[in-house]
């Protein structure tokens, strides 16, 4: 990845491009990309709107001739991606570290400000924080990233955020967490999921487990912790798990559900106990369901460090709750928080169908005066779609519903007006009557 010569990396782009970019989304795909020059992978590029652009307010003697470019601010560039420039300002940037920099200042302050009763936060989340392809999540002493364009790839903001994070917030241990999907896409070198190995001095000594990568030997650092979220403990392997660890963008709908649940409590697609965990402060007796068995390992160590029991059960959702249904098995409060079932648009059919299927379900089988918490994680699923979903399963079973909490994700999840695909979690707590 090395800087052809000839001058600054510039991109012109469309008139609609630049409308979009005006209106406040910072995505402009390649089909709005009229001319680039001097870019490479990751590049900070000059945008500018194209001169003479047709439908604009040129007056046709104008046309052809040269005019000042309209320049919109600077973008990391992608030749990958079909978002091919991530806006990151609207002025020209001299200094992308100190931008980058300032931004990761600005995430951890709105954090401090923001987000309570926790030790395990995301601290920065991607365009929500105005760095686009850069995911950090803190769980107490141990961070964990991950790397999603070009730019936040390139050694040099590597460096730049690397180093901000280890002197700002004095980690035990940094860990990397690879999509290997996403890398491929982004055609960015294959990398492992791994123990970054320049460790703070503190911790090489008397860690244990040094763990071999390649012919290197790592130095021993811890990659497991405990953190605590609404005062419920959790472990945290941090180079196992699914996403970064856990879960950290329903913990205020787990203290939501804490609030409302009682009785009997079903968890339904329940990883490693979040809300059954928070259920179990408020109920008389709990269940969660997963498929995974590593989850639900950890669940069990979890409910451990809280001294709770709860039953976990390693089974499909979808077969268990068609036979509980069949069995004529009653709760007082169901959870059901399944994976993005629409991964795409095209997908779409077929998840509605699904959200629906394990929502009827869930309300076949709570007592009347019951609470359903119920999420959607897909984008593509809107506010409008799930709620038309939860009322069709309701007209089906028969149920009266009423909203009681209308939520999305946590606050260090942070959604920009601007910038609808930073909302995508769905959390209705209703009560069924
Ligand atoms: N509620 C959890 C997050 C759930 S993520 C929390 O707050 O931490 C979705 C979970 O669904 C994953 O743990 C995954 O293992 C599980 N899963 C996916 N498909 C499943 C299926 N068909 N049946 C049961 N569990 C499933």
């Amino acid at each position: 990845m090395t800087q052809e010569s000839g001058g600054r990396p510039a991109v012109t782009i469309s008139r609609r491009g630049a409308d979009r970019v005006r209106a406040g989304h910072p995505w402009v795909y390649r089909s709005d990309v009229v001319e680039s020059r001097n870019v490479y992978p990751g590049a900070v590029v000059t945008v500018a709107q194209e001169r003479n652009a047709r439908g604009g307010h040129t007056p046709s003697s104008d046309r052809g001739r040269r005019r000042p470019a309209s320049i919109l601010g600077s973008a990391f560039y992608s030749t990958a991606s079909e978002i091919a420039i991530r806006m990151v300002a609207p002025k020209v940037i001299e200094d992308p570290a100190g931008l980058v920099r300032d931004r990761i200042r600005e995430a951890i302050a709105y954090r401090k400000r923001f987000v309570h009763d926790t030790n395990a936060c995301r601290l920065i989340f991607s365009e929500g924080d105005l760095l686009p392809g850069l995911i950090v999540d803190r769980y107490n002493d141990v961070l964990s990233f991950q790397v999603l364009t070009q730019a936040m790839d390139t050694s040099r903001l590597r460096e730049v955020f690397l180093k901000e994070l280890g002197a700002r917030l004095n980690p035990a241990a940094i860990i990397e967490r690879v999509d290997p999907r996403v890398r491929r896409l982004e055609q960015l070198p294959p990398l492992e999921t791994r123990l970054l190995p320049q460790m703070p001095a503190q911790l090489i000594e008397g860690a244990e487990g040094a763990s071999p990568s390649g012919s290197e030997v790592l130095p021993a650092a811890k990659t497991s912790t405990e953190f605590e979220m609404n005062g419920v403990r959790f472990h945290l392997d941090a180079l196992g798990g699914q996403k970064t660890g856990a879960f950290l963008d329903q913990r205020e709908n787990y203290r939501a559900a804490r609030e409302y649940a009682r009785g009997h409590a079903l968890d339904v697609f329940c990883y490693q106990g979040g809300f059954a965990l928070h259920l179990a402060e408020s109920c008389e007796k709990v269940t969660g369901v997963d498929s995974s068995r590593p989850a639900l390992e950890i669940a069990e160590r979890n409910a451990g460090l809280n001294g709770r029991e709860i039953d976990w059960i390693e089974a499909n959702a979808f077969d268990l709750l068609r036979d509980y249904v069949a069995a004529g098995n009653r709760y007082d409060t169901i959870v059901v928080d399944p994976p993005a079932f629409a991964k795409s648009k095209s997908h779409l059919g077929p998840a509605v169908a699904a959200y629906k299927e394990l929502n009827l379900r869930a309300l076949k089988m709570l007592r009347a005066g019951g609470v359903l918490v119920t999420c959607c994680c897909s984008y593509h699923v809107s506010t409008r779609d799930f709620l038309d979903v939860v009322a069709a399963a309701a007209q089906d079973s028969h149920r009266i519903l009423r909203i009681l909490d209308n939520r999305g994700q946590a606050k260090d999840h942070p959604t920009l007006p601007g910038i609808p695909e930073t909302a995508y979690l769905k959390c209705l707590v209703v009560a069924v009557s």
